[in-house]
């Protein structure tokens, strides 16, 4: 069955130039991009994205690293990768979430690292399951940011919104 999962190419990993890379690799899955874009992460995205791990004591670095205040890189790389066992084949890639356990041969294993501070600066992140993977992909993309039909959608009518347009 074909499924989505939300990957993010973190700070740390723009920062190192592995963009190119990164993408090589997950293109081994033979998996479909139909979506992708820079953001620049606003601290309640990065609570949002990350409210599983609010009371943990790496929390508040964890905010800083994603928001790219570690690394002086303040974007990620947001993309959505579709296909079978797509989030199975993207987390096996990506490797486990502590850099020092992950495969070598892994995206986490080969780049990632240990801080000082105790952060793993894993340069990857990819959703853990498909609810996890709605919702992520919920909260980064809007419905016409991608080019299939993830999820129900609805058509509303905005009033008096502002919107920036080229001059
Ligand atoms: N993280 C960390 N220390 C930990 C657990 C997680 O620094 O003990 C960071 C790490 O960057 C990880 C992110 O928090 O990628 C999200 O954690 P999660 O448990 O969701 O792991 P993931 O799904 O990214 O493998
Ligand atoms: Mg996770």
């Amino acid at each position: 069955m074909n499924e989505a999962t939300l990957i993010l190419i973190k700070p740390d990993g723009l920062k190192k130039s592995l963009t190119g890379n990164i993408l090589t690799r997950l293109s081994e899955t033979k998996l479909e991009i139909v979506a992708a874009k820079i953001v620049r992460v606003s601290r309640s995205l990065a609570e949002e994205h990350y409210k599983h791990l609010k009371d943990k004591p790496f929390f508040e670095e964890l905010i800083k690293y994603i928001q790219g205040e570690l690394h002086n890189r303040r974007k990620v790389m947001a993309l959505i990768y579709w296909g079978e066992g797509a989030i199975k084949k993207c987390r096996e890639l990506a490797g486990a979430t502590n850099p020092e356990e992950a495969e070598p041969t892994s995206i986490r294993g080969a780049y990632g690292r240990i801080t000082t501070s105790g952060v793993y600066e894993n340069v990857i992140h990819v959703s853990s399951d498909p609810q996890e993977a709605e919702r992520e992909i919920k909260l980064w993309f809007q419905p016409d940011e991608i080019i299939v039909n993830l999820y129900p959608t609805k058509e509303i009518v905005e009033k008096e919104s502002k919107i920036r347009v080229w001059a």
